[in-house]
């Protein structure tokens, strides 16, 4: 930079003198905004921040506030899911329904009766909360709420094995995401595991030949997120739980998202019910209160009392005790499947239930608003997610960007970075914008961004 422009380059105290300046000392305390100023200064003075141009007053306060709102945004924050995967863990799996957040604000913002019976006027649990709620829709006898269902496996088997030996079937020691391999937790639990079978073919007698004085489960793991087709066999939950009865062992079974719906209603593949594993008589049935279910992130425990009351003792309990909101966001998602109304009020229900249909007008809806040449309406296959149905789509529909002269990398990084962030999906060369997963309150936010796309100097095409 040359010396007098440098030499232009105001002072922090001129700069907070300056009448540019007073509108950002009433947004923010003011060693908030002196040390962005600062920073703002030192990148002009290096004459990294976009040239001679941008020295004036106006443009440097604009910037230092440029700087402040970015630092004070959350890292977290809402995006719109566009990608066509209801259950996206990276981008939070299950959106809450009106009346979960009803509950969870009820209970967030003053005190509640979380481990106090109030009709004894004493000390009471947590844990007691959704038991009604869960035995009347499972037909458990029994429920235990945790952080998630990594934990409700973990304390299942720290609790019920006691260090002794599990059976698992070999085709079920499965890495479930995120490096959470089955294989492990077992290990972390402390308990000894026993493989029995092969990657394709397990048998009831392979159980039953691996049972010694030590066994005290036999461990059956949904296959959530993989499948293996030809010639296989697996064996059932109602063999594993009669081998097990005979036998004095416990039969836990990690079904992973867990439905309380009938999939197949919807077009899908049947994923495992929670009240058929416990019809079918196993000791302890986990899953996720936010992948299927639909709810907040959490692990659901329900079963046999006697073993929910051992993991209820267990001191893995205390570290994995829910918050008082995850309770009351799961009493509210819970209740709508009682209503009978989980399909129209759960977010994740309503997204697999909307009917193709609806999803084809929305999308020609959202061209008529931003009808640019490069864009155009494309039937797409949407997919359950999060550990759930794997290969298994949903007729879906959504815009589809064919994109030169930009790469299709540069046109969803534009979406990403735009307010709110949309996470598009890119196939066969084309940025694709899947509407299964989005919300129809949401279609003015994108028709916005692909406008913006349209208009921008250097956009990728012409303004209609
Ligand atoms: C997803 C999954 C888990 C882990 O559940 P989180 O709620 O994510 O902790 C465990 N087991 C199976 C089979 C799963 O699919």
């Amino acid at each position: 930079m040359p010396d007098d422009a440098r030499r232009s380059i105001p002072s922090l105290d001129r700069l907070l003198q300056a009448s540019e300046a007073r509108s950002l000392l009433e947004s923010y305390p003011r060693h908030l905004v002196v040390d962005a100023l600062r920073a703002t200064l030192a990148e002009a003075r290096a004459g990294t921040n976009g040239g001679l141009a941008l020295l004036s007053d106006e443009h440097l306060v604009a910037q230092a506030n440029d700087r402040l709102g970015s630092q004070m945004r959350p890292s977290l924050r809402p995006v719109i899911n566009a990608t066509g995967v209801i259950l996206h863990t990276n981008l939070g799996r299950a959106p809450l329904s009106r009346a979960a957040r009803q509950a969870m604000e009820a209970v967030a913002a003053g005190y509640s009766n979380l481990e106090y019976d109030l009709e004894a006027g004493e000390r009471g649990s947590r844990h007691e909360h959704l038991t009604p709620l869960l035995q009347r829709l499972t037909g458990a006898e029994a429920s235990l709420i945790v952080n998630n269902n990594a934990s409700a496996v973990l304390l299942a088997l720290a609790a019920l094995a006691e260090m002794r030996e599990v059976i698992i079937s070999r085709s079920q020691l499965v890495e479930i995401g995120g490096g959470f391999r089955i294989p492990d937790v077992l290990r972390q639990s402390g308990t000894h595991l026993v493989e029995v079978g092969t990657t394709n073919r397990t048998y009831i007698g392979d159980y039953a030949s691996a049972i010694t004085d030590e066994t005290r489960l036999l461990l059956r793991v949904h296959a959530s997120n993989f499948q293996i087709t030809g010639f296989v066999h697996e064996t059932s939950l109602l063999e594993m739980v009669e081998l097990a009865g005979t036998r004095g062992l416990r039969v836990v079974d990690d079904l992973g998202s867990g439905s309380l719906l009938a999939t197949e209603r919807y077009g899908l593949a049947h994923e495992p019910m929670v009240q058929e594993c416990i019809g079918d008589g196993a000791d302890l049935v986990c899953f996720s209160g936010d992948k299927l279910l639909g709810g907040p992130q959490a692990g659901i425990i329900v079963g046999k009392a006697a073993a929910v009351a051992t993991l209820r003792s267990h001191p893995l309990t205390r570290a994995f005790r829910p918050d008082k909101t995850t309770l009351a966001t799961l009493h509210a998602t819970l209740t709508h499947y009682e209503r009978q109304e989980a399909d129209r009020e759960i977010p994740v229900w309503r997204m697999i239930a909307e009917t193709v249909g609806a999803l084809e007008v929305r999308a020609a809806a959202i061209l008529r608003a931003a009808p640019f040449d490069w864009l155009t309406v494309l039937p797409t296959a949407a997919t359950v997610g999060g550990g759930s149905l794997p290969g298994e789509t949903l007729p879906s529909y959504g815009l589809a960007i064919a994109p030169p002269p930009q790469t299709v990398q540069e046109i969803a990084a534009r979406f990403r970075a735009g307010d709110p962030p949309i996470v598009a999906r890119i196939a066969d060369d084309r940025v694709v914008l899947d509407l299964r997963t989005v919300a129809p309150e949401e279609d003015a936010s994108v028709i916005a961004a692909l406008r913006g796309l349209g208009a921008q100097p250097g956009g990728i095409g012409r303004v209609p």
